[in-house]
């Protein structure tokens, strides 16, 4: 296994929409590529990581809303799930709303209003189909990395100011002052 660099927003590949993992991908290659995710997940450490943060524009993420906080450490891979294809079919007209931060945009928190309870339907890293629920917390971890998957991350859920002022200290640091 190893550990990937996780790409910084702004990143072109952060804003790209995602594209299908077509029947040719499934098998052992794309396997080793979920497990080297969960492994920098893990390092980062994050509850939750998607295949464009690490330069790979395909619809594949790994997650383990669970650990996390405290608690997280002993709860490490009980929670664990590879998607490939992941869609939402279901979610709830019930909010939640969450302080949420991104391994790719570092420093920065956003509050974002979510569905409390979606349902997720995704294939394994083999091309099998499966469902899976998810509701509070896990939710909002879950949506997050979908976003990614289309493009988005916290900053177009930042307003305009917020947005502007986080690209504008990311330009500074890049410029070494
Ligand atoms: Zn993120």
């Amino acid at each position: 296994m190893a550990l990937l660099p996780i790409l910084s927003a702004p990143h072109p590949v952060l804003s790209a929409k995602a594209r299908k993992v077509r029947p040719d991908e499934f098998g052992a290659e794309l396997l080793r590529l979920l497990d080297d995710m969960a492994e920098t997940m893990y390092a980062a450490p994050g509850v939750g990581l998607a295949a464009p943060q690490i330069g790979d524009s395909r619809r594949i993420l790994v997650a383990d809303p669970g650990f996390e906080g405290e608690e997280g450490a002993r709860r490490k891979g009980v929670d664990l799930v590879y998607m490939v294809n992941p869609e939402i079919i279901e979610a709830s007209a019930t909010k939640i709303k969450w302080e949420e931060s991104c391994l790719s945009v570092p420093d920065l928190s956003q509050n974002v209003e979510r569905s409390d309870k979606i349902v997720i339907r995704f294939q394994g890293a083999d091309g099998a189909e499966h469902e899976r629920s998810y509701e509070g917390f896990p939710a909002v971890v879950m949506q997050h990395e979908l976003d990614h998957l289309q493009g988005v991350t916290l900053l177009e859920h930042s307003s305009l100011l917020k947005r502007t002022r986080y690209l504008q200290k990311q330009k500074k640091k890049a410029g070494g002052r």
